[in-house]
């Protein structure tokens, strides 16, 4: 007897002409995703995709759990494939949902007949199934509007695949069918969620982060790549850019305007960022910034740092409010992470008083005061680079 995995389309099943693409995105997210744990035979058909393990060592449960994190998927279940014989289906289901069925006191039975060559037809396998698992846990009762537990029974051209208890998928596309970014990546907690946001909607991204030793320590970076290893899973593998940022804020330090230091680092920060994208092909930056947080991320300071980006910047965040983005942080467990009280180099020459409504001509006026160009090219090409694999 076999068992393999049943994926349910979302979005992708309304893309038209384009779905096949979707699918096969999908598909290789999949196989990358599943591949260490040994190998599985893909196939898809009328919305639905399985995922059949070629050998009986694999483990399942870790399968389903990895699967459920990649984007593509409105739901997903573990299914058994039978003989199709009814009496087998019987026997098969009544063992299959022992587990779901003690635990639940109303369900129904769905059954779909895509082998119109079965002897019966769908309401009719309903009814007799039914009322054989009735027999079988006689505390059940049947709810055809909201069961607990729902018994489906599809009868396919390769054999007949029972299953109870739909999980919810990943929701989303297929991360590589939407372009690509570069995420700056610090570690708070809002990056991360950013993240987790732009690859739901496919974005293959890279990440960027920026250091400042001595003022922040290696265990602070380790701490970003640690993000990164928890973003994989949903994100695949990560190019991680870590950009030696150090002089550039001592001379940010020495040369301009206190209140406008922030403002100015993360100009510089982006100029960076589009610097390396460029370089990469990449076709827009993402950042973990939520309007009104903190004194850089006022929409004049927004405005300004904007004013310095040629490429799109995507804030997945912007919106929302940090009790909604410490839940996401928390689904996805970067949360406990993010919390760890490293220095960022945002931190380090924080100004008492920065200004909150700075004006970009003002903004551009104090950067340009001192030449920032030889640091940046130096930055860019000390930057290094790590692939964070699944
Ligand atoms: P986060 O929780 O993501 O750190 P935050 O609320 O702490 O955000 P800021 O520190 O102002 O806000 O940072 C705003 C955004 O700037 C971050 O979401 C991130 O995209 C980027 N950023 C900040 N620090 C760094 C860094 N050291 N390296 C890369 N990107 C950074
Ligand atoms: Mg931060």
């Amino acid at each position: 007897m076999k068992e393999l995995i049943i994926f349910k389309e979302g979005e992708i099943a309304l893309k038209g002409l384009n779905k096949r693409s979707f699918e096969d995105a999908f598909i290789r997210n999949l196989k990358h995703r599943l591949e260490p744990l040994g190998k599985f035979d893909y196939t898809k058909s009328q919305s639905t995709i399985c995922a059949e393990p070629m050998s009986e060592d694999i483990d399942l449960d870790e399968a389903v759990n990895r699967c459920s994190k990649v984007f593509g998927a409105a739901a997903l279940c573990r299914a058994l494939v039978v003989e199709k014989d009814f009496e087998v289906i019987c026997r098969e289901t009544i063992t299959h949902i022992r587990e779901t069925a003690e635990l639940s006191r109303t369900f129904k039975v769905e059954a779909k007949r895509s082998d119109k060559k079965f002897p019966m037809k769908s309401p009719e396998i309903c009814m007799e199934l039914g009322g054989r698992i009735l027999e079988a846990y006689p505390h059940l009762t049947v709810d055809v509007k909201n069961p607990q537990m729902t018994v489906t029974v599809e009868i396919r051209d390769n054999g007949a695949y029972i299953h109870s208890g739909n999980l919810k998928g990943a929701g989303g596309i297929p991360v590589g069918t939407s372009g690509t970014a570069m995420l700056l990546l610090s570690g708070g907690i809002d990056s991360p969620v950013a993240a987790y946001m732009m690859a739901k909607r496919g974005v293959r991204l890279s990440a960027i982060h920026y250091v400042s030793p001595p003022y922040t320590s290696e265990r602070a970076r380790l701490k970003v790549e640690r993000l990164c290893e928890k973003l994989a899973p949903y994100c695949g593998d990560i190019a991680f850019y870590c950009v030696p940022f150090t002089e550039i804020q001592e001379a940010l330090r020495d040369n301009c305007p206190e209140e406008l230091f922030t403002i100015i680092m993360r100009r510089l920060m982006m100029e960076i960022a589009q610097r390396i994208a460029e370089e990469k092909g990449i076709q827009a930056l993402v950042t973990g910034e939520s309007v009104g947080q903190v004194a850089s991320q006022t929409m004049g300071a927004i405005v300004c740092t904007d004013a310095a980006c040629r490429m799109p910047v995507f804030r997945p965040v912007i919106g929302m409010d940090k009790t909604e983005i410490v839940e996401i942080a928390r689904k996805i467990d970067t949360f406990d992470i993010s919390i760890e009280p490293y220095e960022d180099c945002c931190t380090v020459f924080t100004p008492k008083h920065p200004k909150t409504r700075p004006v970009p001509a003002e903004v551009e006026k104090a950067q340009n005061s001192y030449d920032f160009e030889p640091l940046i090219a130096k930055a860019v090409a000390e930057t290094e680079l790590k692939v964070i694999k699944l």
